[in-house]
């Protein structure tokens, strides 16, 4: 099959756009999408200089995500000193997995000579993801603790890093999925929370204040573009599973997104393009201002309770809570 845009050798076809493309053409294409998605979300503070530019704190596992935003993102502001990338690592401590995605992302901010932060969940709460699974002493899923700690490494060393945004690299199928998941639970609350960590921040003033705005500029590209693109542009990406992984019901989502995905080519895109309409709607009237928010009385973290859902885990799992 030819590729419809230059005639040489196609090496996918796009159901839901119904194009063939060959490698450079298909290369292309992603790259495209996620600067247009970088220019309409409005991620560049126009007021950024060589001497004080925008600095984006990118999470990267080492997953195929993760490489390759850091990747395109490196190859559209190489030329562009307004924009700094920092690369930013969390090594969970679970045996067997994350040591090899560490290794993709030394590699990787080598090559592209980004700036790289690595941190230890055993440093930062003397824990490892392994004992805490085995431990388990709230009766949860090892992800349950494992997001929480996550997310406040994440924030945490945005802050310390003097980050304007810090970005992720969600693909469209985990952004579906999530999207799917919070309509099925019946929780606006947490659609609304969908939005703000990621959609909405840039242009609320008052919440800048209180978090690093997020960005997931690879949220239109489907999760097997993104695997097509590692591997034909040869990047270091790690694909191996975690072992503690026990998503089971993202796992049922995702199957019935892939079966509907292929019987309706573009359903993925049509779910998201609704969604962020209806997640915007539900963040204007459920939000709390960041001035609803007080300071936990173990860290200072911004929270709605007395003590953060950190602290309390961290607790829970015999850790120490770093301060702030
Ligand atoms: Fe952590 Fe779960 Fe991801 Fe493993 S799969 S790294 S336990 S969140
Ligand atoms: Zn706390």
């Amino acid at each position: 099959m030819d590729c419809d845009k230059c005639g040489g050798a196609a090496v996918t076809h796009i159901a839901y756009s119904g194009l063939h493309l060959c490698e450079g053409c298909f290369s292309e294409s992603v790259e495209t999408r996620v600067r247009q998605r970088v220019r309409e979300d409005g991620l560049l503070d126009e007021s950024a200089t060589p001497e004080n530019p925008d600095t984006w704190v990118v999470g990267l596992s080492g997953g195929k995500d993760s490489v390759v935003l850091t990747r395109v993102l490196h190859d559209t502001f190489q030329e562009d000193s307004r924009v700094e990338l920092v690369g930013l690592t969390i090594h969970e401590g679970i045996e067997g997995y994350r040591d090899a995605s560490v290794e993709a992302c030394r590699e990787l901010v080598a090559d592209l000579g980004l700036k790289h932060e690595l941190v230890a969940y055993e440093e930062e709460f003397g824990v490892r993801m392994d004992d805490v699974a085995t431990e388990d002493p709230e009766g949860m899923a090892p992800c349950a603790y494992c997001g929480v700690f996550r997310r406040d490494v994440l924030e945490r060393y945005a802050e310390q890093l003097d980050a304007d945004k810090l970005l992720t690299g969600h693909n469209l199928d985990d952004e579906a999925q999530t999207a799917l998941m919070n309509f099925l639970e019946g929780d606006p609350a947490q659609i609304a929370k969908h939005f703000d960590a990621s959609l909405g921040s840039f242009d609320d003033r008052e919440a800048q204040e209180t978090f690093v705005p997020r960005a997931k500029p690879l949220r239109d590209i489907p999760e097997k573009e993104v695997a097509l693109y590692a591997h034909l542009n040869d990047l270091p990406a790690h694909i191996t599973e975690c072992p503690h992984a026990s998503e089971a019901y993202r796992g049922e989502i995702a199957d019935l997104l892939r079966e509907l995905e292929e019987n309706h080519p573009g359903t993925r895109h049509s779910i998201m393009a609704g969604y962020e309409q209806l997640a915007e709607a539900a963040a204007d009237s459920l939000r709390g201002g960041a001035d609803d928010l007080g300071d936990c009385d173990r860290c200072g973290a911004p929270t709605d309770r007395d003590v953060c859902r950190k602290c309390y885990l961290v607790d829970a799992v015999g850790g120490d809570v770093p301060a702030r």
